[in-house]
């Protein structure tokens, strides 16, 4: 299951305390940006839920 990005806990990229940490972090280039936000390619994401844990702003979750 893709994850899921809550654009108003993250907001535009460069207001990120990571500055797009889960872009950088992301192997699969399953998060790309598009307009200053972050977009998900649902169709690359393997779950590795390594940009949930490490979103500073809590902001991207897994869909139920
Ligand atoms: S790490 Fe979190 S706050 Fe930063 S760009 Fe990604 S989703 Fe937004
Ligand atoms: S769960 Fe892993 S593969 Fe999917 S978007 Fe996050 S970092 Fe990328």
């Amino acid at each position: 299951m893709p994850v899921i990005i809550d654009t108003e806990k993250c907001g535009k990229i460069e207001n990120c305390p990571g500055e797009g940490l889960c872009i950088k972090l992301c192997e699969e280039d399953a998060l790309i940006e598009e307009d200053g936000d972050v977009v998900i390619i649902s169709e690359n994401c393997n779950d590795c839920e390594l940009c949930i844990m490490n979103c500073p702003n809590q902001a991207i979750s897994k869909v139920d």
